[in-house]
Order: C-alpha cells, then structure tokens, then sequence
C-alpha cells in the first residue's frame, strides 16, 4: 500500500470542492469516454440474415432465423434467408451470431462512479449512460439517485434526447433517522460536503408520519418506484422501524407506486417482505437464511435482485489485485483499474468500514447458498450489479449473470433473469413491450458471436448492439475510443 501522503488528502479536498460546485450539472467533472454513438443517418429498416434467436422465455435458441427492425420495434421474423429486402433496408449477416433482448440491471446506479472509494470524483453521467449500452444493457432500473435532475434526465433519455438504456428511477431514497447511507457519506466527505449532501441524498423517517409525507413527496415528483433502505451500515447503525416502513410500503401503494427494499439480513428480508414491498434489491448477505426460514421468505412471492457483484468487489477490496474482465478493459481505462490495488493508508473511511468488509469475506460462502436454496423454493433471482465503486456500469451486470449461474442458474435462467423476468417486474405484470425478441416487441437488442446457453462467457463476446432499432457504432477504450 501507499503511504498516506498530503497531496492525497489535498487532491480529495479538491476534488470534493469541484463536487460541491458542479452538484446537479452534467457537464462538469472529467469527461469519460464516449464508447457508443448512434449513426448520423440511420437506415429505416435493419434486416439481420440467417441468425439465431435465444427466445429468452423457454431458453432454446432458435437456429437461421431472418430479423427484421422498423422504426423502434421487431417487425418481422422469418426463416433464414426468407425475408424480403425492402429498398433502404441495411442488411447485417447474422451467420454464426445469436440475438436476444438488450440486457436489464435491475439494481444500476447511473450517477455513482466507479472508481476507487478513496478517489471520490464527479462522475460523467452520460458517459456511464453510454457504457450501459456498450455491454448491450438497454434498460435500467435505479434505485437510489438523489440528483436534482434524475427524473428529468430518465425523461431526456426516454425521448432520446441523451443517449443511453431506458432509465426507472426510485428517485430519493427512504431511510430511518441517521440510517444508511448517512454514515457511508459521513465518513467520506468532509462536513461541509455532507451537510450539502445528506438533506438531497435521503429522508430520514422517525414515525410513520413521516414515512408517509416522505412517500407523497417522491410520488409528487413522479418517481417509478420508492426505495426503502431496511439494513444497518455500519453493523452498530440504525435502521428504519417496522411502523414506518409499514407507513411507507402502504402510503407507495395508495400513490400507486411499489415499494422495494435494500436489507442486509434475515430480520430485514422478513420485516421488509411482512410490510408488502414489491422485491428485495439485496439479498441476504450478512448470515445464511436458516433452512427453516427461507419457506417463509418464498412465500411473499416477491423477487430478489441479490447484487452478488457488489459484494464480491467490497470482499476483495485490497485483499488482491483486481482482475479485470475483457469487457471492464474495453470501457475503463487501464490507469482507473489498476488503482483498486494500492490505497493510501490510514484512511478514515477504510478504518470506520473495516469490521463491515470483514463481515463480508466471512459471509462470502453464503451468498450463493442463500441464492440457491431461495430459488428452489420459488424465488425468482433477478439481475442486478449495484454499480458503484468497484462496479462498472455495464460491464459488472456481466459479472452478476456469471455468478448467478455459479450460484445454480442455468445460463438460460441467468440470461432470463436479466431479460424477461426483470422486464415483468419493471412493468409489474403487465405484458413488457422488451425484454424478449418477439414481433411487435422494442428492438432492443444484443448480438453476440457464440450461444451464451452453451457457455454463459459468451454473453460478453458481443457482436452488435442495438438500441430501439438502431445499430450503435461501439467503440472501445483499447482501440483509441476516447
Ligand atoms: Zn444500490
């Protein structure tokens, strides 16, 4: 490790003081790369010839299939080499690829950055917008972006106005008095800064009175769901009580909005579950769920997003040299991941967390475990990486499907889990126009080069992306795309 030196401390000041200046502005804070562009001219139609399907929802992949884009949607489907070609058509040969729906993360983060905890930097929200859709996520849901403009940019994204994957957005979190992620942030800015900060970044819920007007305000503000934190960081911190989460999960629904939970143990999945939110966004990570409880878990019928990234990355943070994967290379530089492997010493923040990432190395055996027997009871797993430091837009979702199908999915499953089921849970119940490749469904899509059925790897060996019908020119660090 590096000794503590001032310049350290002097360039965190810094930087935290052009934080302070830029809050809420897009343009300020380094420009990241642009990865994806969108052509100048599109063509009007986009037929993919003699390509595989991966129909998501029975997990077979359908060989030599002709595809046809129109506008932003499927519009036909046909057998290899049937199709007609139209005049303006652009045609792709498909041969050897296989094509399902743009990816969804479930647990995403567009506004955090992803570098290193003790490098805080203003990241470039549109830069990490367009590493989504470099790895071929189309979709987003963000639980927790306490951004002035956070609704405002998922409606400037959805009318296409910046290019990236389709955002919901829980807007501001909900948290108990003092509850996470106040501490994190304390520990991590200086006061000034989390004075500015913490006010904007969550409500803090004493009764159920104020759960409630904490609710009617998110729901004025037009979020897509409300986030309710339901877990102690660090391990001695408070936590939202059962009266106002009750409060919150109720007051959600008569504003119809639902309601989904961060928890970190058994108690918080159960209180969390029994005041009727809509998933869990974690799993259990802090304990194996006893055998005798995860019945009881099953039945809320509720989905999980366990963000086994996440917690992976927290685990091995500094225990050893982080290896990067090809695509994390294509979107980072290799400067930014090689500085996850040396922190200055003596920092505040390592010292105050230090006991909470131990209980994560100790914990690790668990995770999958949890995953695994919750699925054979019935749970269903959802994708989701929990972007961060450490977690790389796009890329880390990767990561997650890989280590869902470690914790028992089949690759089939996996991919499902971060296509079809998630889209279901976005649209809660209604019949998604995305996340499967149908005709009359949003031509959101990837194309990767082998069939990730038969090797879960594949998914990263992406061929082409792209987004409502429109093939993007993907561009990767390594090859100058800065
Ligand atoms: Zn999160």
């Amino acid at each position: 490790m590096a000794s503590p030196t001032r310049s350290t401390w002097r360039r965190l000041t810094q930087r935290l003081g052009i934080a302070l200046l830029c809050l809420g502005s897009l343009s300020c804070g380094e420009k990241g790369p642009e990865l994806v562009r969108r052509p100048s001219s599109p063509p009007p139609a986009l037929l993919v010839r003699h390509v595989a399907i991966l129909d998501v929802e029975s997990g077979r992949v359908e060989p030599d299939r002709d595809l046809l884009l129109k506008g932003d949607r499927i519009a036909a489907i046909g057998l290899g080499g049937a199709l007609p070609v139209e005049r303006g058509t652009e045609v792709i040969d498909g041969a050897g690829a296989v094509v399902l729906p743009g990816l969804i993360d479930s647990h995403a983060h567009v506004t955090l950055h992803s570098g290193p905890v003790w490098e805080p930097a203003i990241p470039d929200v549109e830069a990490t917008l367009r590493a989504y859709l470099y790895a071929g996520v189309t979709t987003v849901l963000d639980p927790g972006d306490s951004s002035p403009d956070a609704l405002e940019r998922r409606d400037r994204v959805a009318r296409g106005d910046v290019l990236g994957p389709r955002i919901y957005s829980a807007g501001k979190l909900v948290t108990g008095p003092g509850g996470h992620p106040i501490p994190m942030i304390e520990a991590t800015a200086p006061w000034w800064l989390s004075w500015y900060i913490l006010p904007r970044v969550a409500a803090q819920v004493d009764s159920p009175e104020q759960a409630r007007e904490a609710v009617a305000a998110r729901a004025a503000e037009g979020v897509d769901f409300l986030k309710l934190v339901v877990d102690r960081i660090p391990e001695d911190g408070t936590r939202i009580d059962v009266a106002s989460l009750k409060a919150a999960v109720e007051a959600a629904r008569e504003h119809d909005l639902r309601a989904i939970a961060h928890i970190g143990n058994v108690r918080d999945a159960l209180d969390s579950g029994g005041a009727g939110v809509s998933a869990w966004v974690h799993a259990v990570y802090k304990e194996r769920i006893p055998d005798e409880t995860i019945g009881q878990l099953a039945s809320f019928g509720i989905p999980m997003v366990p963000t086994l990234a996440v917690w992976h990355s927290y685990a091995d943070l500094l225990m050893k040299p982080r290896q990067p994967t090809q695509l994390e290379r294509e979107i980072a530089s290799a400067e930014l991941l090689a500085s996850f492997d040396q922190a200055p010493e003596g920092l505040p923040l390592l010292d105050s967390f230090g006991p909470y990432l131990e209980m994560l190395r100790q914990q690790r055996p668990h995770w999958g475990d949890n995953v695994r027997r919750l699925r054979e009871a019935g749970v269903t797993m959802l994708a989701g990486s929990d972007t961060q430091s450490g977690v790389f837009p796009g890329a880390s979702l990767h990561r997650e499907i890989g280590l869902l199908h470690e914790a028992g999915l089949s690759p089939a499953e996996a991919i499902r889990a971060a296509t079809l089921d998630a889209a279901r849970f976005l649209t809660g119940g209604d019949e998604p126009s995305f996340g499967i490749v149908q005709v009359g469904k949003r031509a959101d899509l990837l194309i990767v080069n082998r069939d990730p059925t038969k090797d879960i790897d594949a998914l990263s060996d992406i061929r082409d992306v792209v987004l409502g019908g429109v093939r993007l020119i993907r561009t990767p660090i390594a090859a100058g795309g800065r």
